[in-house]
């Protein structure tokens, strides 16, 4: 177990295809272990490998962090789940909006225009087959997520004008803290 530096914009790794994973092995399965540490000690909701510099199709997502984001967690009831090689089966013509952020481009929120439900199918760390209909914050952040592996993030989803002024923010933030 071992929290890694988070890949943050503008590094190219993060506009990479990520190759599927063809073998859960040790390798997979201590990258996410150390994926669900990053994600807990940088109180996000969801990771993607790339965003700790694997260019693998695994994501780790706990919707639970959101939750009780302010108070320490009790270890007891986070309920992190591994996502390997996650797909879009479908989704639904309905949108729904959430305010968007995300571990890589630190501080910077936007609201996101998504469909509202989407059908996944992805395998466990025992090599099982899962497909399930996901909705509500789980099915923004599965979405979020599985653009992560194919070099998609969720500033390419908002208007230029937005996307220029959450940039310059960040850039404000990061001469500030320098
Ligand atoms: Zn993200």
């Amino acid at each position: 177990m071992a929290v890694l530096s988070i890949v943050e914009i503008p590094d190219p790794r993060l506009r990479l295809v990520c190759a599927p994973v063809e073998t859960i092995d040790d390798e997979v399965r201590q990258l996410a272990d150390d994926m669900i540490d990053t994600m807990y000690d940088a109180r996000g909701i969801g990771l993607a490998a790339i965003q700790v510099g694997v260019s693998r199709r695994v994501v780790v997502i706990d919707l639970q962090e959101r939750v009780t984001e302010d108070e320490e967690k009790p270890e007891a009831i986070r309920d992190p789940k591994v996502f390997i090689n996650p797909e879009l089966v479908s989704v639904s013509e309905e949108t729904s909006r959430y305010s968007e952020g995300c571990l890589s481009i630190p501080e910077q929120y936007a609201e996101v225009e998504r469909p509202a439900s989407c059908r996944v199918a992805w395998l466990d760390l025992e090599g099982a087959r899962h497909e399930e209909e996901m909705s509500g914050l789980m099915a923004t952040c599965m979405q979020h997520e599985i653009d992560h592996l194919n070099g998609v993030l969720f500033i390419d989803h908002i208007t230029r004008l937005k996307r220029d002024m959450l940039l310059k923010k960040l850039a404000k933030m990061r001469k500030n803290a320098a």
